[in-house]
């Protein structure tokens, strides 16, 4: 099996399972629990935070532990809107957000509010101006991802932040980190983002788990869960113990040489950018910088057809997001695409396990996919 789909999920370590099995049979005390077993709990909730806060450069308590991207995203959206509801009523957000911003915003807009999506170039790419240009008074939310999980561009978020500050916005800055964190440069704190959504599967941790950065100075945010008031309150709910130590164990893990990690990754997405170019008709969509994601397509032969046959061939690929199914990427609409090149669309997405061998067989399994098909006109 070659497994080239890492912006979908990606495989866990023996070590990140190993710990997660740990705590689930050896360390499973309630860390609202009183005696020994259940502060130790609380302890290694409180240590895994540090740990990724680290890696994030921010302080340790600005992080909520969530179940996934999909409810950090949710909440930063809806919280947001909240505390800007004395301000006004307007969002801005991007056409190529994922899903989970579109349909939260989808449902504020049903509720009176009036949202401002910025159009990608052709590459996919959006700048900071396009974010002032339609800034008002009366904007409360600007949301924007830092890695598109189709396109892998990186979005200009440090430089929205600070303009916000210039222009003393009061509109929150929401970033959808989840393809971004340990693959791109990502400091919330130091840039001055207001909210961060992160997921732990996407860099070799368990699914189930997430985080918010909440930056301190935004005080009163609206609590996601009412209930036995764990993460101070914000958060209810028994903590993911497990799942908190598998995420924390796969940061760690991710950190140890990440350089030279995303040297490799970057120089694999090189080489199968090379390679793959050399298949007739084969187009480079995006030049997305994030090292993770290659974007390209193969005109006159449907992307749904390209990832069915090579996925009976042991090779796994996307045809854009894992999360549309089928149908047609909002993101590639977005770009304004010929309908041709639009419908060939493939995602190719690299871990630091990923091997030339890897790109060597996907070569050779869409070469045979060509030699196989007419292409359609
Ligand atoms: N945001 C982006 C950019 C993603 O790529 C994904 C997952 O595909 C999500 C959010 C959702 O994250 P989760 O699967 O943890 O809910």
């Amino acid at each position: 099996m070659h497994y080239l789909d890492h912006a979908a999920t990606t495989p866990v370590p023996r070590a990140v399972a190993d710990r997660m099995y740990e705590i689930l049979t050896e360390q499973y005390g309630n860390p609202s629990a009183q005696y020994p077993m259940g502060r130790d709990a609380a302890a290694l909730v409180e240590s895994c935070r540090g740990v990724i806060a680290a890696a994030l450069g921010c302080k340790v308590d600005s992080l909520v532990f969530t179940s996934c991207g999909t409810e950090s995203n949710n909440w930063a959206i809806r919280s947001a809107a909240w505390h800007g509801r004395h301000t006004g009523k307007h969002i801005i957000t991007t056409a190529v957000e994922h899903s989970a911003v579109l349909e939260p915003l989808k449902a504020l807009a049903q509720e009176g509010y009036e949202v401002t999506y910025l159009k990608p170039d052709s590459r996919g790419n959006i700048t900071a101006g396009q974010v002032f240009e339609s800034l008002r008074e009366d904007t409360v939310l600007v949301s924007m991802m830092l890695v598109n999980n189709e396109t892998g561009c990186v979005f200009p978020v440090e430089d929205v932040a600070r303009g916000l500050r210039e222009r003393k916005s009061r509109a929150l800055l929401h970033c959808d980190a989840v393809q971004g964190f340990l693959k791109v440069p990502c400091a919330p704190a130091a840039w001055g983002v207001d909210l961060m959504s992160l997921s732990a599967h996407k860099i070799g941790g368990p699914k189930g788990i997430g985080a918010l950065y909440v930056n301190p100075s935004l005080k009163n945010l609206r609590p996601l869960l009412f209930g036995g008031g764990q993460e101070r309150g914000l958060r209810s709910g028994t903590e993911a113990t497990a799942q908190i130590a598998g995420f924390a164990k796969a940061v760690e893990l991710r950190m140890e040489h990440l350089p030279e990690k995303l040297a490799r990754m970057a120089a694999i997405k090189s080489y199968c950018l090379d390679k793959l170019l050399t298949v007739p008709g084969m187009e480079r969509v995006s030049d997305g910088a994030a090292p993770h994601i290659l974007c390209l397509s193969l005109p006159g032969y449907p992307s749904a057809n390209i990832v069915n046959d090579l996925g009976e061939q042991g090779i796994c690929i996307s045809a854009g997001s894992a999360c549309h199914k089928g149908r047609a990427s909002h993101v590639i609409t977005a770009m304004g695409l010929p309908k041709r090149t639009a419908a060939g669309v493939i995602r190719i997405s690299f871990g630091p396990e990923t091997t030339r061998e890897d790109i060597d067989a996907l070569y050779e399994a869409l070469k045979k996919h060509q030699a196989n098909r007419f292409p359609m006109l």
